[in-house]
């Protein structure tokens, strides 16, 4: 009895304590919109742009969080619908290439199927589990060329603060919600190498399945067909024509299980395919996806002057590639791009300096 009414006590205080805790969140709350209006209407630099910007400010808090909370039902979601298609090829694709192709093709979809699956899934996990790197903290004098507003702290060059992981992050490229994390210098081979990698595992799986989803796509249009018919017959009692043979169930479940993997892999290869194509140029050029916008700006602010932009850590197409990769050898494009490789990316990420097998270019350095 004693117990029940201490427990009943407690439970009494843990509701007041959390009434003060909405509370005093509310009035923080009112406080800092209270703080914000009275900025907004006596600073003599507030204009246009601050304004918008501000009442903006609930939406992109908004978006930030929802980003962060749905990355984990987007990695979810890219593991289920992967392994999904996984199954299907098992169960109902090897089937059919074991029985009705030759050795030397059977040996060919074998090869090529398990080695991209392996890079597919190798580069993904990598993507998601390594960090996009941060400038160090406990390190003074880190090589910056301004101040991070949110950090209060130095931002080395082609770094940039990302409002979703509230964080500065090493040359940074962009937020990937279906990685749960940044794309930064660290991680940004892997990512680029698992989208390759995944466009070109969905290109195979909708060229090669490409005769089965024609003869699922006819069966699953004679099904209704029949089922049409089938229906018309068992309200029409005195035809006594027999009624068309019915699909059984594992043909059905066959059929939709084919059409689902070439109508999924097809709309991957033509999406991720074009996010590909965007990011093999970008990586040519030796921009990021941030640096794309801020150098066409640059560009655009010197053309008018009549100057030509040189981006200072572009050292060439190939020398750009190589860099990205990390290949200083022939051999290396093997061991490095086609087979799967943890080694680090090329320097710090604080610094920008020309590897020795690259020939320096005389450049000026854009601080971004
Ligand atoms: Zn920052
Ligand atoms: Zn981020």
């Amino acid at each position: 009895m004693r117990n029940i009414r201490r427990l009943f006590l407690r439970c009494l205080r843990l509701g007041h304590k959390r009434k003060f805790t909405y509370l005093n969140r509310l009035t923080d709350c009112l406080r800092y919109t209270r703080l914000c209006l009275v900025s907004l209407a006596y600073n003599s630099f507030t204009n246009s742009d601050v304004v918008i910007e501000s009442l903006f400010e609930p939406i992109y808090w908004l978006v930030d969080h929802v980003t962060r909370w749905f990355g984990i039902v987007f990695v979810a979601l890219v593991i289920l619908l992967t392994s999904s298609i996984v199954l299907i090829v098992y169960i109902c694709v090897l089937p059919l290439i074991l029985q009705t192709y030759s050795a030397g093709w059977i040996c060919w979809h074998l090869s090529y199927g398990h080695w991209n699956l392996i890079l597919i899934i190798f580069h993904y996990y990598k993507a998601i589990t390594t960090p996009p790197g941060h400038p160090p903290q406990a390190q003074k004098n880190i090589p910056s060329v301004s101040v991070c507003r949110k950090c209060i702290a130095p931002k080395p060059a082609r770094t940039h603060h990302c409002s979703i992981c509230n964080k500065c992050i090493l040359k940074m490229d962009h937020h990937c919600p279906w990685l749960n994390n940044c794309v930064g210098h660290y991680n940004h081979r892997y990512f680029f190498s698992f989208c390759l990698f995944m466009t070109l595992g969905c290109l195979y799986c909708s060229i090669s399945s490409r005769i089965m989803f024609r003869e699922a796509y006819a069966a699953i249009e004679k099904m209704k067909h029949h089922e049409a018919e089938r229906l018309q017959l068992a309200g029409n009692e005195t035809y006594s024509q027999t009624p068309p043979p019915a699909f059984t169930f594992r043909e059905r479940v066959f059929h939709k299980c084919i059409i689902y993997l070439w109508v999924l892999c097809s709309s991957v290869a033509v999406a991720l395919g074009a996010l590909t194509l965007w990011h093999a140029m970008l990586i040519t050029r030796g921009e990021t996806s941030i640096e794309r916008h801020i150098n066409n700006k640059e560009r655009k602010r010197l053309q008018a002057k009549g100057k030509i932009f040189h981006n200072p850590y572009s050292y060439g197409r190939c020398n750009n590639w190589r860099l990205f990769f990390g290949v200083e050898t022939q051999l290396q494009w093997i061991t490095r791009v086609l087979l799967p490789s943890s080694h680090p990316a090329y320097g710090d990420g604080l610094t920008w300096k020309a590897p020795l097998w690259i020939p320096v270019k005389q450049t000026s350095v854009l601080a971004i």
